[in-house]
């Protein structure tokens, strides 16, 4: 087990240099938000974060939460530590102001955010649904229901659920058949939903349960779905707890990972029906629920990011003290982070682990220009972009994230798999993040369905042109950096082509879409990088001897020449003769 240390340098970078802060925060609403403030907050979110939280995570990950006498039992090592982060205001960032919170933009919280993920991650996703209840009660709650729920639930002291899975829907949420009768000024909620996470537990003193379910005469299938509000205990007209609702866990799982996080069976109306309320339109749950989850999914990519970086610095501390075997030029036995093959996993981890970053917070800066910039124009071209990118961000992020974790292992030996070192434990909690939110088939599916074939392309074509800026406007073609815009250009003609073939072959659509969210996700991926590592450039060139600037572009220089080339494999695939996998059909997996 090591120390985590939050990455704050590499944060700030993004913040100054992607993200463009010093700009970034006049938008509307971010009057108290400079640029100033974020660099005096960070500091001390990483001081709490590494040493209240981080400590947290091997001893939840031995003691998983668990139902006992009907009630969620989570961490002993987690008590009074979720009190701390609400009073400290860690959830409450980018809350509106008139709900209590902070008024930060959301690349701000989700830099803060990814320091919560990496020390705890199972933990994390409790506020991470919060947020996505609060996401959609913005848009689509009423002025009453905000009045209600919004205050509590940005400070923390409420927490929220997302409850949409039942045993015969999953990635199918046409299926769903929790029932909503009406009754008077709310609706009765019977039915059984699984896999929610935090779903009940005693950490927060109420918990806002977010479920679909269908009204009597709804017609079938995804029309028919509609979003309601149920909370745990019923609110008083003065604001106050009043009774308990009819709506209780009754399991959670035994899971591979994130044991931290009770991942509860929900039982609703087992008394009668659970009490709650209309979001939105009757029959329009899953556009309603869709704004969470888009919310959710992002924020999931970010935890791709942040078990990455937690998986990194355990492999170069673990890599820094083992000693085994001489290396060329070192006359005694060497510590292993000496090896090249060390060196190669380390900086693979490492650059996935950066460009994710990047990739994800360019994303959540767009959703801030989307939602809080004056300009309607500017509004509707960042709002593409997050559509576009949101697959993406879930998709590539959560791979890497997988690769990464294991090559942490890798780099451990026999220890790595061993479960007192630590590494495993990342390694297993990174394994639900291409499973929930949507599987990573189902993102790669909407990539390459709704984002590019529906449109004709349109908003992709966009994405490309903006890469394509970034080779043309390149001022100082530095020997440092032009090798990488080469390989940049030759990403985005791989793009090119494979947009182009897709677009007059798309019936191949589905064989292909996971070959090609994974292309576009290591390009882009690398664009940003590559952004990043230009700035750095830029800073060498006007004197800066910072070792920091001299890495990024060293980091980038290897995504493109050990990362990116797996983009030649991607579009060698997309074209290939997919009939090696449509001819086939069930019965022929069938052992013989
Ligand atoms: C730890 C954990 C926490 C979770 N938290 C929540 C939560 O808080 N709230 C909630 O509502 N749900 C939650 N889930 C549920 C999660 O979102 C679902 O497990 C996920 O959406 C997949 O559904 P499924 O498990 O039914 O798999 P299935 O839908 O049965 O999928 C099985 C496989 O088939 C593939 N597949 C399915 N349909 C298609 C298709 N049309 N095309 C191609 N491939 C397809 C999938 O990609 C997958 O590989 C959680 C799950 C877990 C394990």
């Amino acid at each position: 087990m090591t120390a985590y240390k939050v990455p704050q340098k590499e944060l700030l970078f993004i913040l100054d240099n992607l993200v463009n802060y010093q700009e970034h925060c006049k938008m509307p609403g971010f009057e108290n938000a400079s640029a100033d403030m974020v660099e005096a907050i960070l500091p001390e979110a990483a001081k709490f974060f590494e040493e209240v939280v981080a400590p947290t995570n091997w001893l939840a990950d031995t003691q998983p939460a668990h139902l006992e006498n009907g009630k969620v039992i989570t961490s002993p090592a987690l008590d009074g530590v979720y009190q701390q982060i609400i009073d400290a205001g860690w959830c409450s960032l980018s809350g509106a102001e008139k709900y209590g919170g902070a008024g930060f933009p959301e690349v701000v919280a989700v830099a803060v955010h990814e320091m919560l993920q990496s020390a705890n991650m199972g933990f994390s996703l409790l506020p991470t649904l919060t947020s996505g209840v609060i996401h959609a009660l913005n848009i689509y709650g009423s002025e009453q229901q905000k009045n209600t729920y919004l205050a509590n639930l940005i400070s923390g002291v409420w927490s929220g659920t997302m409850n949409l899975t039942e045993p015969q829907a999953g990635s199918d949420l046409s299926a769903v058949k929790t029932k909503a009768v009406p009754a008077g000024d709310h609706y009765l909620i019977s039915g059984q939903k699984i896999y929610i996470t935090w779903g009940d537990h005693e950490q927060s003193q109420n918990v806002i349960h977010l479920v679909l379910a269908r009204l009597p005469d709804a017609p079938a299938g995804n029309q028919g779905i509609s979003l309601f509000l149920v909370p745990k205990y019923l609110i008083n007209d003065d604001g106050s707890l009043g009774q308990r609702n009819d709506v209780k866990a009754v399991g959670v799982e035994h899971k591979l990972g994130i044991h931290s996080s009770p991942t509860c069976t929900m039982a609703f109306g087992d008394q009668g029906g659970a009490i709650g309320y209309l979001i939105g339109p009757e029959n329009r749950g899953l556009m309603c629920m869709f704004s969470m989850m888009n919310s959710a999914r992002l924020a999931v990519g970010h935890q791709g990011v942040a078990i990455g970086e937690r998986a990194y610095q355990q492999a170069v501390a673990y890599a820094s003290e083992r000693v085994q075997g001489k290396v060329q030029g070192i006359d005694s036995r060497a510590p292993i982070i000496n090896h090249p093959d060390i060196k190669r996993m380390l900086l693979q981890m490492r650059a996935l682990t950066e460009a994710g970053r990047a990739m994800s917070l360019f994303t959540i800066a767009a959703q801030d220009r989307a939602i809080h910039h004056s300009d309607p124009e500017i509004q509707a071209q960042n709002a593409q972009l997050v559509e576009i990118m949101t697959p993406l961000v879930k998709g590539w992020c959560t791979e890497v994230a997988m690769e990464s974790t294991s090559l942490g292992v890798q780099v451990h030996g026999g220890m790595g798999f061993i479960e007192e070192t630590g590494a495993a434990q990342h390694m297993r909690d990174a394994r639900i993040l291409p499973i929930y939110e949507g599987t990573n088939g189902i993102q790669a599916l909407d990539f390459i369905g709704r984002k590019c074939l529906r449109d004709g392309a349109v908003g992709l074509q966009g994405l490309l042109s903006q890469m394509q800026k970034t080779v043309a406007k390149a001022s100082s073609k530095s020997q440092r950096t032009s090798k990488l815009l080469a390989s940049l250009e030759r990403a985005i003609m791989q793009c090119q082509d494979a947009l182009d073939y897709i677009l007059k072959n798309s019936k191949k659509s589905q064989t292909i879409a996971y070959t090609y969210m994974m292309l576009f996700g290591n390009s882009v991926a690398y664009w940003l990088l590559l952004k990043l590592a230009m700035a750095a450039d830029k800073q060498i060139e006007q004197g800066s001897k910072e070792r920091f600037c001299w890495q990024k572009i060293a980091t980038t220089g290897f995504f493109a020449s050990q990362i990116l080339t797996r983009n030649q494999g991607y579009l060698e695939t997309i074209k290939a003769d997919s009939a090696c996998i449509e001819d086939f059909n069930g019965e022929d997996f069938m052992t013989n």
